[in-house]
């Protein structure tokens, strides 16, 4: 219904409802005179068969189509909040899990390298303290666009929790994710936020990584992994990427 709505827009919908009418209240006009075989008042009965549902078939489907209309837009915001984050525009939790459970599901079957980052805002509550939460919110959306403006196209970041972030970079090996990890680094160190006059920075801290997936990964496993490496990141002193270790984590 949809698509059939976008497809053929509100004016189409009421021309084709117009025609629809006009053709059935023809038909019974020549159904009802075929019957009666009773020439008194035909002209009568064809004009008004064919002049009421001019009226009548506009005025009725321009709401409908409006209805329609309405209802199309409504689905569209609810899909566009079931899957994106509202502050920072970002995938949220679930469409994250679930675009990258599906990415991983095709890296596996291609042998595809790939590399996961578990990403996490520094001293985030101490922003909130100093400057405010609306402060605290504009600089989740500074991030939301500074890390869209280093993603390649098919990378996936969602937004996972408050202040934590997941990146998932298909094709790219530990090298390349190191560079990309730098790269968000250096450019969220060099920002600043102009907030009620105040100037905030901001820093973040990052565990990733990199593998050829079996048939065992899945987000859930990759980002515990990550997690382990974002948890040491923050202890050497926050501000800075440690890449998982397979023999130091178990
Ligand atoms: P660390 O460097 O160890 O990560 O410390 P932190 O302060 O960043 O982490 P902590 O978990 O102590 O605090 C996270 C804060 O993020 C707490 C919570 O109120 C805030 N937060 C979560 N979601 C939002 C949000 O949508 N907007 C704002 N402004 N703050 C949020
Ligand atoms: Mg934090
Ligand atoms: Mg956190």
């Amino acid at each position: 219904m949809r698509q059939l709505v976008q497809k053929l827009g509100r004016l189409n919908i009421v021309i084709l409802i117009t025609i629809f009418s006009v053709l059935v209240s023809v038909l019974l006009t020549f159904i009802v005179f075929y019957l009666r075989q009773d020439y008194t008042n035909l002209y009568v009965s064809i004009s008004i068969a064919i002049i009421v549902p001019l009226i009548v078939a506009p005025l009725a489907s321009w709401p409908l189509a409006t209805m329609l209309m309405k209802i199309d837009g409504l689905e569209k915001e609810m899909r566009e909040l079931a899957t994106y984050d509202s502050l920072t525009g970002l995938l949220n939790r679930r469409a994250f899990f679930h675009n990258a459970n599906k990415f991983i599901y095709f890296a596996e079957r291609e042998q595809m390298p790939f590399s996961v980052i578990a990403l996490d805002l520094d001293k985030f509550k101490n922003i909130n303290d100093s400057y405010g939460h609306s402060a605290g919110d504009e600089v989740l959306k500074h991030f939301g666009k500074a890390v869209n403006a280093v993603i390649r196209k098919g990378d996936l970041i969602g937004r996972i929790g408050g202040e934590e972030f997941a990146l998932l970079l298909p094709n790219a090996s530990e090298n390349v994710a190191i560079v990309f990890s730098e790269r968000l680094h250096s450019i969220v160190r060099e920002s600043t936020i102009n907030h009620d006059q105040s100037l905030i920075k901001y820093s973040i801290s990052m565990g990733l990584v990199s593998l050829l997936p079996n048939k065992t990964d899945n987000i859930e496993s990759i980002l515990k992994k990550a997690d382990k490496s974002l948890y040491l990141a923050k202890e050497k002193g926050k501000n800075c990427t440690v890449v998982f270790n397979a023999d130091k984590a178990n």
